[in-house]
């Protein structure tokens, strides 16, 4: 072993490059992050050659006295902190005092700072990577800082070779300036590349404003997708917009989640997330996002990480639950008529601040307006007596509506209501039109007169729902919607008083393997939350004795088959206890209006009525869409119409 040395100033600051400047990205983060600390308001960002020849950052900031600025290019040296409760409740985004330092151990740097509006004031202080020797002198500066950083790596060739294509590069500059734009609304962003000037993006200051710069950050499709998010729970504070599940990427690459103003990439956050669209998102697809986490700095710490991507949450598991109720809740609220309140830019912010919207209220509302059409009043109790039964609750009245395959019941039901209590409807197909004509001509009909997914007019295919509402025209995959109604009736069900379960007339009895076998006797109690019965009745035999209600018509073998299916690839009995919703889900499918099945128009429109009153209908139980919209101004388009 050789004798123990002490490293040079300039040894030591290259070994904290290497953390620090992981490549031209991070001197740019850096530096952007300097300028927000100063309070900057406006910052250009110049790159050449993605970086290596050339990043300049200027700012308008509160600047650097003559005095402090050889010290803010030393390591260790920092205005941030100055002892460990500082450290404890970091406000700032630098505090540790290195990345200048870093950055000029592997660069030619050189530094402009005024802290006075006198531009003539200023000084500049250099270093060039060799020795550390800072170098100053005046020279003329409006208020503010200028960082120049040239020949990056000039004096580590081995890390230069590390270095990727210049696209790669800049494409990493081009994410770290968008994200600080993200966090900083109220800064002023001009990016350029080679000369090129690639992003000008005034202060953002109002609602409108900061839309417009996620719409030219994350692109406009994210914003007509988005929902508002906000929700304060005691010092924590989530605000900021989700894209509808539908609207999923293949790759992550549209997550933004801020802490305290802070990028970060956290493992915490990125599965409460997940787990909150869990149940709407292909496998494989990711959701997008952008959300600022606010919380008290003394319960996160921001030192785990050299770059600081990492944070550590005192409470973890509060912020897990609170990202996760919050997110779960705003995914939940994306029903259709949330959704056709305006796709414009985010309008709508479904509050999940509030109790759970209400199924009921919402049903209410909703049940309220077609009556209003038909007949000028009653409640959905009505409907269920005019068809002779004992009074339900609307929730009831609905849930039946939907109660697995068993839509004609309820459609008969509103073809009764509509006979006795709305005789001056003469056909169906154009109740739709009445409502439309009659806000048309009536200035005082408010618009909600139609329900938001209309009325049924025909059925393509045995495919597709046509409907029309106030808007236009409404097309809905039968099969993909109801499939997501039964979907969530069974979890609901599942989850307060069991699953409504119906012996069969004659036990179906199934050949399997000895390995179901097995299965069956393991997770009896299992089915049994399902609402199946089975029991092993003899070597490589089962017998199926009771189903669910929801799934009367579905085709029991192959539904059994399915489950077991399910049950034997997610293997354990934990794994299986996170994949019930996907048990669930494949029951759905099987109880679920098939495709090719003629529905008649009271039928349609109890699915409508279904999908306005079910959570998550906007999307089927694997992400795809459920419903889409033409509307007038769409179609008028289509055929070149009004132009
Ligand atoms: P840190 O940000 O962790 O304090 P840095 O090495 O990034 O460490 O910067 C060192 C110091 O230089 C900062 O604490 C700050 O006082 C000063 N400084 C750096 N950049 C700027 C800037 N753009 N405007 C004003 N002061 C700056
Ligand atoms: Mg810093």
């Amino acid at each position: 072993m050789a004798r123990i040395k002490k490293l040079s100033s300039r040894l030591a600051n290259q070994i904290a490059a290497g953390e620090v400047v992981e490549r031209p990205s991070s001197i740019v983060k850096e530096l952007l992050e300097n300028s927000v600390d100063a309070q900057a308001s406006r910052v250009s960002i110049d790159i050449q050659a993605a970086g290596t020849k050339l990043i300049r950052v200027r700012d308008d900031g509160l600047g650097i006295t003559e005095q402090d600025l050889p010290l803010a290019l030393d390591r260790h040296a920092t205005s941030k902190i100055g002892s460990l409760d500082d450290l404890e409740q970091v406000r700032s985004l630098g505090f540790r005092g290195e990345a200048l330092a870093s950055i000029g151990s592997v660069s030619r740097l050189t530094l402009h700072s005024n802290t006075e509006s006198q531009s003539s004031r200023g000084f500049v202080a250099s270093c060039s990577g060799r020795d550390m020797q800072v170098e100053q002198k005046p020279a003329p500066h409006p208020r503010g800082t200028t960082v120049e950083v040239r020949d990056l790596f000039f004096n580590t060739p081995a890390r230069r070779k590390f270095l990727r294509t210049e696209r790669t590069e800049f494409n990493h500059i081009d994410d770290v300036v968008k994200r600080i734009a993200l966090a900083q609304f109220g800064l002023g962003v001009s990016l350029t590349h080679n000369g090129r000037q690639l992003l000008d993006l005034r202060p953002a200051l109002s609602e409108q404003e900061r839309l417009r710069r996620v719409a030219s950050l994350c692109g406009p499709a994210f914003v007509e997708n988005a929902v508002e998010v906000e929700r304060v729970a005691g010092d924590m504070k989530l605000v900021g917009w989700v894209a509808q599940p539908t609207f999923s990427r293949s790759q992550a690459d549209l997550q933004h989640f801020f802490v305290n103003g802070r990028y970060i990439r956290d493992k915490l956050v990125v599965h409460a997330v997940r787990q909150a669209f869990n149940d709407v998102l292909y496998h494989g697809r990711h959701p997008a996002f952008v959300l600022f986490l606010e919380l008290d700095p003394a319960s996160v710490d921001v030192n785990v990480h050299p770059a600081k991507h990492e944070v550590r949450f005192r409470d973890g598991r509060a912020v897990h639950s609170f990202v996760y109720s919050t997110l779960h809740q705003s995914v939940a609220d994306l029903r259709p008529d949330a959704l056709s309140v305006g796709t414009a830019a985010g309008a709508t912010s479904p509050s999940p601040a509030s109790a759970p919207a209400g199924r009921l209220d919402l049903l209410t509302g909703e049940l309220r307006n077609p009556q209003d059409v038909f007949s000028g009043g009653g409640t959905a109790t009505d409907v269920a007596l005019a068809a002779g039964e004992a009074p339900l609750t609307i929730a009831q009245a609905e849930a039946m509506s939907v109660a697995g395959a068993n839509l004609s019941e309820s459609a008969a039901q509103l073809a009764t209501y509509q006979r006795l209590y709305a005789p001056h409807v003469k056909s169906r197909g154009s109740v739709a039109e009445n409502a439309v004509m009659q806000a048309a001509s009536d200035p005082d009909a408010e618009d909600a007169a139609v329900p938001p997914l209309g009325f049924a007019i025909a059925q393509l295919r045995g495919i597709y729902i046509l409907a029309e509402n106030a808007d236009g025209l409404i097309l809905v995959d039968m099969h993909a919607a109801h499939e997501r109604i039964v979907y969530e009736r069974l979890k609901e069900a599942r989850d307060s008083h069991g699953i409504p379960r119906q012996p069969l007339l004659v036990p179906l009895s199934l050949a399997v393997s000895q390995r179901e076998c097995d299965l069956v006797e393991r997770f009896t109690d299992l089915f049994n939350n399902f609402g199946l019965q089975i029991n092993v009745s003899a070597e490589e035999q089962i017998v199926v004795r009771e189903i669910p209600v929801s799934l009367q018509r579905a085709d029991v073998e192959q539904l059994v088959r399915d489950v077991l299916a399910d049950l034997l690839q997610h293997g354990t009995s934990d794994r299986i206890k996170q994949h019930e919703n996907d048990i669930l889900s494949t029951m759905a499918c099987h109880g679920s209006v098939r495709a090719n099945r003629k529905l008649t128009v009271p039928e349609m429109n109890a699915l409508l009525r279904s999908m306005e009153a079910t959570e998550r209908s906007g999307q089927c139980n694997h992400g795809r869409p459920t419903w889409a919209r033409l509307t007038m101004g769409d179609l008028d388009r289509l055929f070149s119409r009004g132009r």
